[in-house]
């Protein structure tokens, strides 16, 4: 079925009366234009991206970079013959990667993209065990007696469950308190033993923006490898912490400078501001990856090595992230990344003199801000109420309990990206004041019983 003919608006033809969300496959064909209308217009109810400031994923990119990607949509990233030149595109992130976090020596180490930081951090996690049951072996250890376990804090995002689910491995979670609101470093060996296959750094923890100390971190893990004649590593899960900081506090040694720091990996998509669909892990000597995780395809009549878990996947956003480099530079990341903290800065201290907040994270670190309603006062409404408030004005802003142990607080967060500027900023400042002013004067009509709503902070 065509358009019925040509004089025909859209929105009088026979398939603007009908569903289009179907459970079969239509019987017959649509006219290009009428069916691009249609499945568009499905999702007009949907969020404006540019105003959710629950995510850290890239929303907005220049439109050069959203025309080479689009018209480098159908090359394959595994297919290095075909593609030698993406390929190359491909290691020169790598490179440019793997120097932006003081790779101590180029040659030795090796990374690949992938589709995100989950499929990097399983990368990461894998490499880890299979490392540990080579070293175990040696040591006597009996692998099979107990369950490898992965230490962790308890802030960890829902890519490490998945790892520790899917690899039958036990994560041992070191709690987040009040004072720390990131890694323990002074508990977190006593979580550790034989069985343990590494531990993990977060660089920017999903939940409150606050970085691990992953230096002292490296101290305490270089005392245990010392006194165990160990070689535990750490891996760093710098999804968004690992494409900011480089730019913002290059003083900050968090990276391949320390030593145990044996893989890290970071989401493209993130502060590296590439739409969603790539993420980066880099092993700081291919001694840290087994051999058994590499495989070979084929590249120029010889082999290449490839060790992610996908195979197919488009080369458009690896080809998004090198434009990125080239295009912005060093100092062209560190000026966005910069305004993005002073645009978070602005919106916290807005918030904190509105007098009913505490702030938990006030764009340092990572550029977002966390707040909770302060214990004392006394209002008639909470945070799901306030985010249901700004919601009407289109900005989706999460609230959400913290981790283990600290889950009887309930927080906001709001997540600032390079696309969100001082004048937005002004607008959002502006809408919480209204909320905030009309839901003190409402009656809110409380929940019985509140539920827990979980969604908005594992991204
Ligand atoms: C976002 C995030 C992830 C998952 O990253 P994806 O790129 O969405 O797969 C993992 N760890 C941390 C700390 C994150 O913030």
């Amino acid at each position: 079925m065509g358009i019925d003919n040509i004089y025909q608006p859209i929105f009088g033809s026979k398939a603007s009366k009908e569903n289009v969300i179907l459970k079969k496959i239509r019987k017959e064909s649509l006219d290009s234009t009428l069916a691009y209308r249609l499945v568009k217009d499905q999702l007009i109810n949907e969020g404006n991206a540019r105003q959710n400031m629950a995510t850290f994923c890239q929303t907005y990119m220049e439109p050069e970079a959203t025309k080479l990607m689009s018209e480098t949509f159908e090359k394959n990233a595994i297919d290095k013959t075909e593609y030698p030149s993406t390929a190359k595109i491909e290691q020169a992130c790598i490179d440019i990667i793997g120097d932006l976090w003081n790779v101590p020596d180029g040659d030795k180490m090796i990374g690949t993209s992938t589709v995100g930081s989950s499929e990097a951090c399983m990368l990461g996690g894998l490499a880890m065990k299979f490392k540990w049951r080579e070293e175990a072996k040696i040591r006597g250890i009996d692998i099979n007696k107990k369950k490898p376990n992965l230490v962790i804090s308890s802030g960890y995002q829902v890519c490490w469950e998945k790892f520790c689910v899917y690899w039958d491995i036990e994560m041992r979670t070191v709690p987040m308190d009040q004072e720390h609101m990131s890694i323990n470093t002074e508990k977190v060996l006593d979580y550790v033993d034989d069985y343990t296959i590494g531990i993990v750094g977060i660089l920017g923890i999903t939940y409150t923006g606050k970085y691990d100390n992953i230096k002292e971190l490296d101290k305490k893990v270089d005392e245990f490898n010392k006194m165990n004649k160990r070689s535990l590593g750490i891996h760093v899960d710098g999804a968004s912490g690992a494409m900011f900081a480089p730019f913002t506090s290059p003083e900050l040694e968090w990276d391949f400078r320390l030593k145990n720091v044996v893989s890290i990996n970071t989401s493209g998509h993130k502060y590296g501001l590439v739409y969603p669909g790539v993420g980066w892990i880099i092993w700081r000597d291919k001694k840290f990856l087994p051999e058994d995780l590499i495989f070979n395809v084929s590249y120029l009549g010889g082999e290449m090595p490839t060790m992610a878990l996908n195979f197919s996947r488009s080369a458009s956003q690896v080809i998004g992230q090198y434009y990125n480099f080239y295009r912005f530079g060093f100092n062209g990341y560190r000026d966005i990344h910069l305004r993005t903290r002073n645009v978070a800065k602005k919106i916290s201290s807005a918030i904190e003199e509105l007098g009913i907040f505490e702030i938990y994270n006030d764009g340092d670190n990572l550029p977002i801000v966390c707040y909770r309603l302060k214990p004392k006062v006394k209002v008639n409404w909470n945070l799901y109420d306030l985010a249901d408030r700004l919601q009407m004005k289109g900005w989706q802003v999460p609230a959400y309990p913290l981790p283990e142990d600290l889950d009887k607080i309930l927080i906001q967060r709001f997540v600032c990206r390079g696309d969100f500027g001082m004048n937005m900023a002004s607008a959002l400042i502006e809408d919480i004041k209204i909320a905030v002013a009309e839901l003190n004067d409402a009656n809110v009509s409380m929940h019985q019983k509140e539920k827990i709503h979980s969604h908005g902070f594992t991204h």
